[in-house]
């Protein structure tokens, strides 16, 4: 039972007393020894969640279940969408999995604080991976599956791995995509060598083991079970890589404590779900939804877990809806366009258990929000999320007893407890501008940032007072405290609700010779939202100029095709300011 009936009350309670609201908080999860303390602010300014407190992520995802008698509970379903296989694992199987894959780990050398690199696709080996890392202290860095050689390279060289684990091949639709190349350029480029790799053999391609680098994974999950390790409140869980501003992915380290009691808190109050329930997240595990909403929350709260490789289609949704009785179904605005269009080839869906569905990432307007609740007959509502918050800055929280009808929940809500947002403008007394959140942000947020093997304060994120986190999305906050987003004011592109820096773009195509300058920008795109189109300067007199489809070619190559450049323009030059900055902005409107 909830403390609070309204909104109001439980966000105030927040604002309040919030060392008292925190401590609270905590005690949905299982600690070594628990906190008496909430928030602790770091010598170097930053913030600590539950300091004093000492536990284990993976013993709150997997163990304590067992312990509690829900050892036959279904933990993990795992469907491909490429290969149409299914697998579903019981919290006891995911234990004994995860201990035997952790020793495995140890067998290689990890150890606390040592960086494991996945670069797997949405399978169960990545999840046991991940929560092998949980139980032993090893820090997870999981790298989307489709990177080519440069990009893993530069996540390599980033976080220094011991191991490295990847999946003998990924896939592109049904067509399975060896991974072997990838990792071998990847090794070829990066400075830093790790020790081992460890390759999860799959039936459509596998792969020949590199005597003395490469080991089995399968293998490997057999060795002795190791017990879950304690770990400081502060330690750090994962890293997770995202586009900002500058066009070098930033590593966002997440800690344990404060990440577990976020996700455990926003499963009761925006979810609304208790144990046993089965929660459905269509994102990557490559991805923060992935990490949050298909792995960590749902494990952590009891429930049953549902995830898929590759873009569910509508029906294979509602499939999976309807066999295993999904309550929650987590989705994005493109995937839910997919959807619309699908679905007017489909026979009505009934879907008894299916009691509400978010989606995030992406602006979701009212109209495909009407549509999603007539089709699913439920609760349809979008939230905002950021990777570095990792769990949802606004919401609409299910869990709470008295709640806004619906049909008024257009818009992206009300702050999550904790969150403190506020507006900055140049111009005095404008209502729109940049959303701020007001420091200490909450537990669950970016513990910093990796850079040179230490955790850093994210600098790039404070405004000058250094008070305040900027979000880099603008838009307006209502008496009632409802938040209307209007979009990035950075070059941040979203395509089909994953991120990508325009800047990030534009470097790779500058590394061709031929081309002089060239900028990214983002154009609507009726199914995924926006995508990027380039806009490029030739050398006149250079000897071999590229041609668009060559441009394509090498984005696709190096950052993959869900970046969706299809258009390239060639141009004489690009518009800048007097200072000679490019004006990104007039490239829209030319
Ligand atoms: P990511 O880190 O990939 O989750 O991307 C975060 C960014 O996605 C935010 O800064 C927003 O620009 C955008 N975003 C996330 N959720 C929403 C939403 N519900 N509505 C509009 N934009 C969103």
């Amino acid at each position: 039972m909830l403390p609070w009936t309204t909104y109001e009350a439980m966000y105030e309670a927040a604002l309040n007393q919030p060392e008292e609201f925190w401590l609270s908080a905590a005690q949905r999860i299982t600690w070594k020894q628990g906190p008496a303390m909430a928030c602790r602010e770091r010598t170097d300014g930053w913030h600590d969640w539950f300091p004093d407190g000492t536990l284990n992520t993976c013993h709150n995802a997997v163990d304590r279940h067992v312990e509690n008698g829900r050892g036959e509970q279904v933990a993990l379903i795992w469907h491909s969408c490429a290969t149409k296989e299914q697998q579903v694992v019981t919290y006891r199987e995911l234990q004994d999995r995860v201990a035997g894959f952790a020793g495995g780990l140890r067998l290689l050398g990890v150890e606390k604080g040592d960086r494991v690199l996945i670069a797997m696709p949405t399978m169960i080996e990545t999840a046991i991976a991940m929560l092998a890392c949980a139980r032993i202290g090893a820090v997870h860095v999981v790298v989307f599956a489709g990177y080519a050689g440069p990009e893993l390279a530069r996540r390599i060289d980033d976080v220094a791995p011991k191991v490295i684990i990847i999946a003998s091949c990924s896939f592109q639709g049904q067509t399975p995509i060896p991974s072997a190349p990838a990792l071998n350029d990847a090794l070829a480029l990066a400075a830093y060598r790790p020790q081992a790799c460890v390759i999860v053999q799959r039936a459509a391609c596998r792969t020949s083991l590199m005597p003395l680098r490469d080991h089995d994974f399968h293998t490997l999950e057999q060795s002795m079970p190791v017990e879950p390790v304690v770990l400081r409140s502060e330690d750090p869980l994962y890293i997770l890589h995202t586009s900002g501003t500058t066009g070098h992915a930033k590593g966002i380290v997440r800690d344990n404590g404060g990440h577990a009691v976020a996700l455990a808190l926003s499963m009761d109050v925006i979810y609304g779900c208790e144990p046993g329930d089965t929660f459905f997240t269509t994102s990557d595990l490559g991805w923060v939804v992935g990490h949050s909403y298909g792995v960590y929350a749902p494990l952590i709260s009891g429930c049953t877990s549902v995830i898929v490789e590759g873009g569910a289609s509508a029906s294979a949704i509602r499939t999976l809806c309807h066999e295993h009785g999904v309550k929650c179904l987590f989705t994005t605005p493109t995937q839910m366009r997919l959807m619309r269009q699908e679905s007017r080839h489909l026979s009505e869906v009934i879907l008894p258990a299916l009691a509400r569905v978010f989606v995030a990432g992406e602006y979701a307007d009212p109209t495909l929000l009407e549509w999603a609740r007539s089709y699913f007959r439920t609760p349809v509502v979008n939230h905002w999320w950021q990777t570095e918050t990792g769990w949802s800055i606004t919401a609409h929280f299910f869990g709470l007893p008295e709640r806004e009808p619906v049909s008024l929940m257009n818009d992206i809500g009300r702050p999550a407890p904790g969150f403190r947002p506020a507006i900055v403008s140049s111009i005095p007394g404008e209502q729109c501008g940049e959303i701020v959140l007001s420091l200490p942000l909450p537990p669950g947020c970016l513990a910093g940032i990796w850079k040179n093997g230490a955790i850093r304060v994210p600098s790039a994120y404070l405004d000058e007072t250094r008070r305040y986190y900027r979000t880099f999305d603008e838009g307006m906050i209502q008496a009632n405290r409802a938040v209307h987003m209007l979009g990035r004011s950075d070059d941040v592109i979203k395509v089909a609700g994953r991120r990508i820096s325009g800047v990030q773009i534009e470097k790779i195509i500058a590394t061709h010779p031929a081309v002089h300058a060239c900028a990214v920008v983002a154009i609507p795109d009726e199914l995924r939202g926006q995508r990027p189109i380039a806009y490029v300067v030739l050398d006149s007199e250079a000897e071999c100029m590229p041609s668009s489809e060559e441009i394509v070619a090498r984005i696709n190559e190096v950052l993959g095709r869900w970046v969706g450049l299809k258009e390239v323009r060639f141009v004489g030059r690009l518009p800048t300011t007097v200072s000679g900055k490019i004006t990104r902005k007039r490239l829209l409107v030319s």
